[in-house]
């Protein structure tokens, strides 16, 4: 990652507004780098140790950004779409302009979203070959049972032939709306909707819970967010020394 950057590109990555608006700012006198007034654009800076006061503010440069979102339902799992709302649109505090949720929820899917920059991270946690555990949380229309725990344990034939990946299904409550929890290691499109239909069962409610170490904050309620902690991002990383530090 670069450290030296010219300072009208580390302040419109800061989210100061367009490069053009903030030449013309910055040539109007509004930027101190080092306690001193300079009103040239293309000036270099250094990311790690520069002081950069823009409009009396002092910003630092943050190369990644990392948030956790509980994601209300009727919002989309995308960076931008012209017509509806974002789950990024809801990042109101968000410094950089490339942030991109990690994976996709259903619009009608509650719960854990990560949302970074950081497209390494990203990659690690989706890919197939990694096997990330994610677990949800959800509402069934019909009695889930035993011989449903058991089949998704060996892997359901969805509709389009494809067969599942072992799936560890826990029953919460067992009725004529069931209350599971269900932890799958790969993330086809509608995948525990349609792991439930093809035992002839309705999901009508759907949370996620966790993603590979990242556990929802019960804190955050539905549309709200946080940072992620340095302990969190350093377990979905692997750095599990720090974990052991807890
Ligand atoms: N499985 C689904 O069916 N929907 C989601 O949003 C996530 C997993």
């Amino acid at each position: 990652m670069k450290e030296i950057l010219r300072v009208d590109k580390f302040l419109a990555d800061m989210g100061k507004g367009t490069r053009s608006e903030i030449k013309k700012e910055i040539k109007s006198g509004m930027l101190n780098i080092n306690g001193v007034k300079i009103n040239k654009p293309e000036t270099k800076v250094n990311i790690n140790i520069d002081v950069i006061v823009f409009k009396g503010e002092k910003i630092k440069y943050a190369t990644y950004e990392y948030y956790m979102i509980n994601k209300p339902a009727g919002v989309i799992s995308a960076s931008r779409d012209l017509k509806q709302k974002t789950i990024i649109d809801l990042i109101a505090d968000k410094k950089r302009k490339d942030l991109f949720p990690v994976g996709r929820l259903d619009k009608d899917t509650e719960g854990l979203l990560l949302i970074t920059n950081d497209g390494e991270l990203s990659h690690n946690l989706l890919s197939p070959k990694k096997h990330v555990d994610k677990k949800y949380y959800a509402r069934i229309e019909g009695i889930v049972t035993k011989e449903d725990i058991d089949e998704f344990a060996k892997g359901v034939i969805l509709e389009d032939g494809y067969v599942t990946k072992p799936a560890e299904l826990k029953i919460i409550k067992s009725d004529q709306v069931s209350q599971i929890e269900i932890t799958i290691r790969e993330g086809k499109f509608h995948q525990i909707k349609r792991m439930f239909k093809s035992v002839g069962k309705e999901v009508i409610y759907l949370k996620r819970l966790s993603m590979g170490t990242l556990e929802l904050d019960e804190n955050l309620q539905l549309g709200e967010y946080r940072q992620l902690k340095e302990i969190e991002l350093a377990e979905l990383k692997g750095l599990k020394d720090i974990k052991n530090q807890k």
